[in-house]
């Protein structure tokens, strides 16, 4: 920390008394002070700190003595010399000093323009008692008493002490200073880092070119707005031609348009929109509306607007504007990633339509929605017209890998989409009742197919839907007694989200269905929110690991450590642990010497069709060697 030096300074005192004599004998006192005894000082400190005796000029009490007879003139020194920037350390002040004003008022007079002035007051017997000159002139820290007649050593000595003092304090005040502006200069920049702050923020959120809210805004809007309930429209503009201006008037001009734009949508949008840029030629406009027909209306007015003359750097260029339109509930089912999601595929529709026009959203123009229609209506007549069937995957016990049986898995063979995946078609089956006529066609199918299966279980998937049907268990028990298969041959597959929507009715539905005698698991295990701990009241026969589990098992340690858990668990619990989507031999290694009762997946076989599945339960064992009767991994099936 930077503190002035003002040590080298020779330290000014001040003489006030009215009789001459008196400032005759501080002179000498003074003089004295710079004869032996100086260098004996001198000398002394040469050898406490090792340094050479300080010249005369860099003494540290060397004084500069100035003398006033009256204490008015005493005043206007004290004053002169601050004002001159060369301050007084100490004042000695006699006491009476007819006919002027005395030692006290001088003393009051002079603390009244140098608060940091040492005074020492000279005085006789009889005069003022200390304290009555003290409240005049304090601070009592900065008053001090000598009594006349003095000693030359003793006034030395005081005005040494003073000086000290004096200079000592102004170190303290100059540190205090620089700290205070330190502390200062901190606020400072702490208000200019706020300041930059929220600049930050602004530009994240805002366009650079027009200062319109950005993409990033107007999502926030959107989600904000659709917290809300009440009817809001999204409207998406893009500008017509907007390349063509870019590529024959240049950049600039380009900006200038969409800065021209963008004052135009901010003054036609209905009152309390939002009006962002989204990027490039695209704007955003969010705002309330009464319905439909009133969002089109406040749309179309926009788009109006848009379209015109606009003179760019002595240029005209038409331009024009087209709009795509949503209008949803708030507080409802609303996605706003999804509302600005149609109203881009209305948009986009407005410009296949032609120039400077708005689109109404319908579901017609998604091609995702067109795709789940197709799928849900396809799905109700698949059945009838046999694109459905049903692939089997042989499951493995840990041991002697034996097949003790088949998961079915359903395929769908289209004609306008090919073969689709039940990854695909489930879920979107699984929103609609088609589910149930789905699932009751691969019971029935898989029901039939058990009675070729030498011994084996049948695995059936179920969907949440499916699990939570009215009558579930009545159902399955008819659908088993119609083929004449006993429920031990049957495998339920549920998962998580199935049972713990409503734990209690799934606990006694599970229950009922196993007192039946059949085979239940938990399938996809691991993927759901419930905890390990959670799963007992189940009445579970086995768990299967959900196969990302399986995949991860090598790369992750967490993967590993969770199957090393949930096969750890099952096996507390008394249930199978069936590990799916065992791929390679190193899988199937490190799963057995983890404990796994089962597996299952492309290591071993496929899903196949139905004549190869039963060949495979025929044979059995994997891997097994007919002349040695030895199994062995690592033959595929
Ligand atoms: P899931 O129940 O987890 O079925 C296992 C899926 O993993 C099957 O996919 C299977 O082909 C695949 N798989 C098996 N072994 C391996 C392997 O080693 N590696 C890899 N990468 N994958 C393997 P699939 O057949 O496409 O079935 C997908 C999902 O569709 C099933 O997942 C199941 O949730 C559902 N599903 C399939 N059939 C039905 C059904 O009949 N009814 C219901 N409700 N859902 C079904
Ligand atoms: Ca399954
Ligand atoms: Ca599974």
């Amino acid at each position: 920390m930077f503190v002035p030096m003002i040590a080298s300074v020779p330290k000014r005192l001040l003489i006030v008394d009215d009789e001459p004599a008196m400032h005759d004998s501080y002179v000498r006192s003074f003089a004295v002070r710079r004869g032996a005894d100086g260098e004996a000082l001198d000398a002394m400190a040469a050898e406490l700190f090792g340094a050479p005796a300080l010249d005369a000029a860099d003494e540290p009490d060397a004084f500069a003595l100035t003398h006033c007879h009256q204490g008015t003139d005493a005043v206007a020194a004290v004053a002169a010399a601050r004002a001159a920037g060369t301050p007084f350390a100490a004042a000695f002040i006699d006491i009476r000093m007819p006919p002027g004003i005395d030692g006290r008022e001088t003393a009051r007079r002079i603390r009244a323009v140098d608060p940091e002035i040492n005074l020492c007051i000279v005085t006789g017997f009889s005069d003022f008692a200390p304290i009555e000159i003290s409240r005049a002139a304090g601070p009592t820290d900065k008053i001090f008493y000598t009594a006349k007649p003095f000693e030359v050593a003793e006034i030395v000595q005081t005005a040494t002490a003073l000086a000290h003092r004096w200079q000592v304090d102004r170190e303290q005040a100059a540190a205090r200073a620089q700290l205070a502006a330190q502390v200062a200069q901190l606020e400072v920049q702490g208000a200019e880092l706020a300041a930059n702050e929220s600049r930050a923020l602004h530009m994240a959120t805002h366009d650079s070119l027009t200062d319109a809210p950005n993409r990033l805004a107007f999502q926030r809007a959107l989600a904000e707005r659709a917290r809300r309930p009440g009817l809001f429209a999204t409207a998406m503009l893009d500008l017509d031609r907007f390349k063509l201006v870019n590529d024959t008037l240049g950049h600039l001009a380009g900006d200038a348009l969409i800065r021209d734009v963008y004052a135009i949508l901010h003054a036609q949008a209905p009152e309390g929109a939002v009006v962002a840029r989204l990027g490039g030629d695209e704007f955003g406009v969010l705002f309330d509306c009464a319905g439909e027909d009133a969002a089109v209306m406040a749309c179309d007015r926009i788009v109006a607007a848009c379209a015109g003359t606009h003179q760019l750097f002595g240029n005209s260029v038409q331009s024009g504007a087209s709009a795509g339109l949503v209008v949803v509930e708030g507080a409802a089912v609303c996605d706003p990633v999804d509302a600005l999601r149609r109203a881009d595929l209305a948009l986009n529709d407005a410009k296949r339509a032609g120039r400077g026009v708005t689109r109404l959203f319908d579901e017609t123009m998604d091609e995702g929605i067109r795709f789940r229609r197709r799928i849900e209506q396809g799905l109700a007549q698949a059945i009838a017209r046999g694109e459905l069937s049903l692939v089997y995957q042989p499951i493995v016990s840990r041991g002697d890998l034996e097949v003790v049986g088949f998961e079915a898995l359903v395929r769908w063979h289209t004609e306008d989409y090919g073969a689709l995946s039940p990854a695909t078609f489930i879920p979107i089956a699984e929103e609609s009742n088609v589910i149930h006529d789905v699932g009751d066609w691969v019971l029935a199918e898989a029901l039939a197919a058990v009675g070729r299966f030498p011994g084996q279980y049948v695995s059936v998937n179920f969907s949440p839907r499916q699990f939570r049907r009215h009558n579930f268990v009545g159902h399955l028990m008819e659908s088993v007694e119609r083929a004449g298969v006993l429920p031990g041959r049957v495998q339920i597959e549920i998962t998580e989200t199935a049972i713990f929507d409503d734990a209690e009715r799934a606990a006694e539905t599970l229950y009922r269905l196993r007192q039946m005698g059949f085979r239940i698991a938990l399938d996809d295990f691991g993927t759901g929110y419930s905890s390990l701990y959670n799963i007992r009241k189940f009445a579970l026969d086995s768990l299967k690991i959900d196969r990302s589990f399986i995949d991860g098992m090598g790369r992750e340690r967490e993967s590993a450590a969770i199957v090393h858990s949930i096969i750890h668990l099952g096996r507390a619990l008394g249930l199978e642990v069936i590990a799916e989507g065992v791929e390679t031999e190193a899988q199937v290694q490190a799963l057995r010497l983890a404990g796994a009762s089962h597996l299952q997946g492309f290591f071993f076989s496929r899903p196949v069709e139905p004549h190869l599945a039963f060949e495979l339960a025929d044979q059995r064992f994997f891997g097994r060697d007919p002349a040695q009767e030895r199994p062995s991994t690592g033959t595929r099936g």
